[in-house]
């Protein structure tokens, strides 16, 4: 029998059960459709190309591109290529489960055969509910009561032996012509910060697991809440498209690692949030969309053109929040605790409407998952399940000297205030003039003011939210 195996966010051969079970079903094709009707974001087309050039590479060059609707392409191409059996991944997004639907009633109706086979994550949204059957919507009892008292997730599985079938391919094209880069200057600065490849994501494992000093998962409780630390695995555009599976994170972590070891505990639980975002989605089809409280459809969000590009390109006049974003579009990537920080500005002192953040860092972060960075941003808003509260907004001044207190992280993306004293770094406008001009600041000039101030925009936050209907109504 031949199967052709089409990879989506699974774009790795170790651990992955549906290439597996193509494996021992007999030759092999594979297969990536770019369909732009997924929207991926400009990031993540570059960690894409990339990450497929890696893929092709390890299938010594059998990798078919294709460019447009799976829909149309598929049924032609398996009964031109003689292929009897289809596997993938299964994914969770409304639009590719549709999509994934529609393929299997196609095919079924060439007499064809579709497996779609779960590898992405280490429980199945169905596997964890509620003892009266339904999901859970606040995260610890879903993952200390649903997902750990569930059965272990499965062990990782091998590479595959592969027999490659050799066909051709009408309509197969190069990965050039996928359309993937564009050929602007920022592809290539940001791919550079990052090894976009299997062993790239096995060495970044690796890094994180194997530390003998208080780096990686070894502080990872405590040190994963300081961006200039390297306590966090930055695994997450690795996870995102699969390059590494969530199996591999979780057990390699374990070992030589007593099962209660708190750093171990805490680095499964927020791969734990993962399966959680999951979930939601799952079960939320709209989650990018549609707020999981409704009430939240009456919020008064308001437009502001101006505060929302100022967000974007990292000149608020907040130097912690402009780090931020200065990281992200720099590096494809964002600290959580910056997210969190950037997210909290935004929604509350900007009252800009999540939709804006949630599609910015779509479009930036390499990792840009559709369940993680939707529920993450219902969260931050207050609208989301177990979502932070409404009242809880977070000062970009405190978080700073907090989270950042002797700069590093700041310094390093915001070079404006890099000669400011600490006691002025988060806060610069309340230098005295002549400590700013010692440090070269030039407020509004070579550095913007405060683009709102903290406490009077918090009100207005608090003064919104309270006008919205209460969580009965
Ligand atoms: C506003 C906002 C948007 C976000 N958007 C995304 C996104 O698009 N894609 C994404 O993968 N994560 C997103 N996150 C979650 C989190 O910030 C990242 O997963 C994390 O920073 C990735 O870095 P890491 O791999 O070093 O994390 P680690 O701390 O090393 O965690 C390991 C893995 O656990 C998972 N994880 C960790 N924290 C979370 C979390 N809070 N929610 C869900 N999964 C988590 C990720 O897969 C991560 O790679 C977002 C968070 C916020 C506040």
């Amino acid at each position: 029998m031949t199967v052709l195996h089409w990879f989506r966010d699974d774009l790795r051969l170790m651990d992955n059960p549906a290439l597996y079970h193509a494996s021992q079903q007999g030759p092999c094709l594979y297969l990536y459709i770019l369909d732009e009707a997924e929207h991926p974001g400009g990031a993540a087309k570059i960690w894409i190309y990339h990450a497929l050039a890696d893929l092709d590479a390890q299938l010594q060059g059998h990798l078919l591109f294709f460019r447009g609707k799976p829909e149309d392409i598929l049924p032609r191409l398996m009964g031109e290529l003689d292929a009897d059996l289809l596997t993938m991944t299964r994914r969770y997004h409304a639009s590719g489960v549709r999509t994934d639907a529609h393929i299997t009633d196609a095919l079924a109706s060439q007499n064809k055969k579709t497996a779609i086979i779960s590898g992405n994550l280490l429980w199945e949204p169905e596997e964890i509910s509620k003892p009266d059957g339904t999901p859970y919507k606040v995260f610890t009892p879903f993952y200390r009561r649903g997902c750990l008292n569930a059965a272990p997730p499965r062990q990782p599985l091998g590479t595959p032996v592969l027999n490659h079938a050799r066909k051709q391919a009408k309509g197969a094209v190069s990965l050039d012509a996928l359309g993937l880069l564009s050929g602007r200057a920022w592809e290539n600065t940001i791919a550079q910060k990052w090894d976009i490849s299997a062993k790239g994501a096995k060495d970044r494992l690796d890094a994180f697991t194997n530390t003998r000093d208080r780096t990686g998962l070894n502080d990872y409780a405590e040190g994963r809440n300081f961006p200039a630390k390297s306590n966090v695995s930055r695994l997450s555009p690795y996870l995102r498209f699969g390059q590494i599976s969530a199996h591999q994170a979780w057990y390699q972590a374990a070992e030589n690692r007593d099962r209660q070891d708190k750093q171990l505990d805490i680095f499964r639980s927020e791969l734990g949030w993962r399966e959680f975002s999951y979930s939601l989605l799952h079960f939320n089809p709209a989650l990018k969309t549609t707020p999981l409280q409704p009430r939240f459809a009456h919020f008064g969000w308001i437009e502001n053109a101006r505060h929302l590009e100022a967000w974007q390109r990292g000149q608020t006049g907040y130097p912690i929040i402009d780090a931020g974003m200065r990281e992200l579009y720099q590096t494809g990537y964002m600290h959580n605790r910056v997210r969190m920080i950037v997210g909290s500005f935004l929604v509350k002192n900007l009252l800009l409407h999540w939709h804006h953040g949630e599609a910015w860092f779509w479009d930036c972060l390499f990792d840009a998952d559709p369940a993680n960075n939707s529920a993450s941003w219902q969260w931050i808003a207050g609208c989301g399940a177990d979502a932070a509260p409404y009242f809880r907004v977070f000062n970009p001044v405190t978080q700073g000297q907090k989270f950042d207190a002797d700069g590093h992280y700041t310094r390093h993306y915001v070079p404006e205030v890099k000669d400011m004293p600490g006691k002025y770094l988060f806060n610069p406008w309340e230098a005295p003039a002549d400590l700013r001009a010692a440090a070269g600041l030039r407020l509004g000039q070579n550095y913007p003011e405060p683009i709102v101030d903290v406490k009077a925009s918090r009100q207005r936050a608090l003064d919104s939210f309270a006008q919205m209907p209460k969580a009965s109504q």
